[in-house]
């Protein structure tokens, strides 16, 4: 099994000391569990149902599109594409009717 790179330095000598995982160049020390779960995107809707890519989603609120007139109306269908990390827009959607766009995971319900 082949260990991570240490976060810190990016140095390839890390080597490992029970649950922790040591870089001997800068001397960091970390739980390489720990950083998984932190890296897990952990998106959820506004009923707080987990999110995935690939799930079918309904607007949960009527959305104004940016730099446009057009708005998209409660109940109007999208699939998610890809979820991102971050305060809001972490879907990369389809919307019916209105193609690709970023929407905010607090915006929509799964369906
Ligand atoms: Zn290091």
């Amino acid at each position: 099994m082949s260990l991570p790179p240490c976060p810190s330095c990016q140095s390839e000598y890390v080597y490992e000391d029970q649950t922790q995982l040591i870089c001997p160049e800068c001397g960091y020390e970390w739980n390489p569990a720990e950083v998984a779960e932190e890296e897990a995107v952990n998106v959820k809707d506004a009923n707080g149902t987990l999110l995935a890519e690939g799930d079918r989603v309904t607007l949960a609120k009527d959305l104004k599109v940016k730099g446009s007139s057009l708005v998209l109306k409660i109940g109007t269908k999208a699939l998610i594409r890809r979820i991102k990390d971050g305060k809001d827009h972490q879907l990369d959607c389809k919307v019916d009717g209105a193609g690709e766009m970023m929407v905010t995971a607090a915006f929509v319900k799964k369906a």
